[in-house]
């Protein structure tokens, strides 16, 4: 692995910084959702007109073809320059995506521009009440109906549903095939009565992820994604750029979050004392680890086409070091980490979450024991 970067590389992270740089976000306009949501849709609208919504995606698409590591590059410089990720992130990164590995020439004609420009947001509609690590066993089902097919189900942790366009749905449509392969996917329109959302308020205050509530929800034929009965195959190719695309965003924000950590310290003159110089320096430790292994997963991943299960690793590493750090932070700063509205208390409360979202830490360890490190596979208990 090699971390130097080719004059290609750096021609195209000297053009993005110098874009930042002339372009900066309008000024945060504080933590009322509604208000937040629309400030970074103007943000992404603005990295659209300058050609920056979607480096990786192909110029055909409105992208500009970057390679892996200027992908990689275009994340660093965002958390380099502070600014926020575009608003319809999981448009970007898991819907586009995967409408161009599956979708019909009509379905790429018809949502892929709308994604980028952020007119219309996506939201991914995965988990279930009682399927979120064993997805493949969700309930929601979707019966044919004319031309389309009405859906019914529960889905929850559905995060930015309530700004929403479009859901990627993965419903049953037929309850006599085995688990995995009764399942489709579709594009369901949200705007229309049969779909209710329910914000879920979280511990930091703002509602993140809802609950959504189908009745007979409609989704016309055009809709179904890759074929009927074949929906886990494009899910996991979903889930699979969900993983490589947010992966690398998230050790430039702990790197972020340490270093602040670190100031936050020095301010009140803790670096001398063991019990924070100890500490601060494992995590500075293991923010590089964490660093040079996402670098190593983009490098085989350019190599051998696909990311690997070493991913699984970062992830975990991730959250369970973002938890750290947070909560190291919380012992520097005192009350104010305590105190509702600050900016501490929202990282140490919102990182509760990293070890659940984009899967769990038991599932990570349970990838990695089996598919990293080549052990036997733990049998289900009877
Ligand atoms: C902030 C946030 C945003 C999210 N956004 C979305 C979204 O937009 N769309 C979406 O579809 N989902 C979303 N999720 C849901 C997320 O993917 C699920 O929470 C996750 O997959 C875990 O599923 P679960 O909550 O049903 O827990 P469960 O699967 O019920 O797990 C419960 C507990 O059992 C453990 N466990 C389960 N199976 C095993 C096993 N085989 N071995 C060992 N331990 C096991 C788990 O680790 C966990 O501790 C989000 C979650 C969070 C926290």
């Amino acid at each position: 692995m090699d971390l130097t970067f080719s004059d290609d590389e750096l021609a195209f992270r000297d053009e993005f910084r110098s874009w930042l740089a002339e372009n900066p976000p309008p000024p945060d306009p504080g933590d009322e959702d509604a208000t937040r949501n629309a400030w970074r849709s103007a943000w992404q609208r603005q990295l659209y007109e300058g050609g920056w919504a979607a480096p990786a995606w192909p110029a055909e698409y409105g992208g500009r073809g970057a390679t892996l590591t200027q992908s990689a590059i275009y994340f660093e410089e965002l958390g380099r320059a502070r600014v926020p990720l575009p608003v319809n992130v999981l448009g970007i990164l898991l819907g586009g995506p995967t409408l161009m590995v599956w979708g019909t020439d009509e379905q790429k004609e018809r949502y892929l521009a709308p994604i980028l420009s952020a007119e219309e947001i996506w939201c991914q509609g995965f988990s279930e009440p009682d399927a979120g690590s064993d997805l493949a066993s969700l309930k929601t089902r979707a019966v044919k109906d004319g031309d389309g097919w009405l859906v019914t189900g529960q889905k929850v942790w559905t995060s930015a549903a309530q700004y929403s366009k479009w859901c990627m749905l993965v419903a049953r449509t037929d309850v006599d095939a085995p688990k995995h392969k009764g399942l489709t996917y579709f594009l369901m329109d949200m705007e229309q009565d049969e779909v209710q959302v329910r914000p879920l308020r979280q511990i930091t205050g703002e509602a993140e992820f809802n609950e959504l509530f189908i009745e007979n929800g409609r989704i016309p034929d055009e809709n179904v994604v890759g074929g009927v009965g074949d929906g886990w195959k494009v899910a996991l190719t979903t889930l699979m750029n969900e993983r490589a695309g947010l992966g690398f965003t998230l050790q430039i924000r702990l790197r972020q979050i340490l270093d602040d950590v670190i100031a936050a310290a020095a301010e009140r003159e803790l670096l001398d004392d063991p019990r924070y110089a100890d500490e601060l320096a494992e995590l500075h430790a293991r923010c590089e680890a964490i660093r040079l292994m996402a670098w190593k997963g983009l490098t085989d991943t350019e190599r051998y086409g696909q990311p690997g299960p070493e991913g699984s690793l970062v992830k975990w590493l991730w959250s369970d070091t973002n938890q750290r750090v947070t909560q190291l932070a919380a012992d520097v700063v005192g009350p104010e980490a305590l105190t509702a509205g600050t900016l501490w208390s929202y990282e140490l409360l919102r990182a509760r979450g990293n070890s659940i979202e984009g899967g769990t830490t038991e599932i990570l360890k349970n990838i990695v024991a089996e598919r990293v490190l080549g052990l036997p596979r733990l049998k289900a208990a009877a």
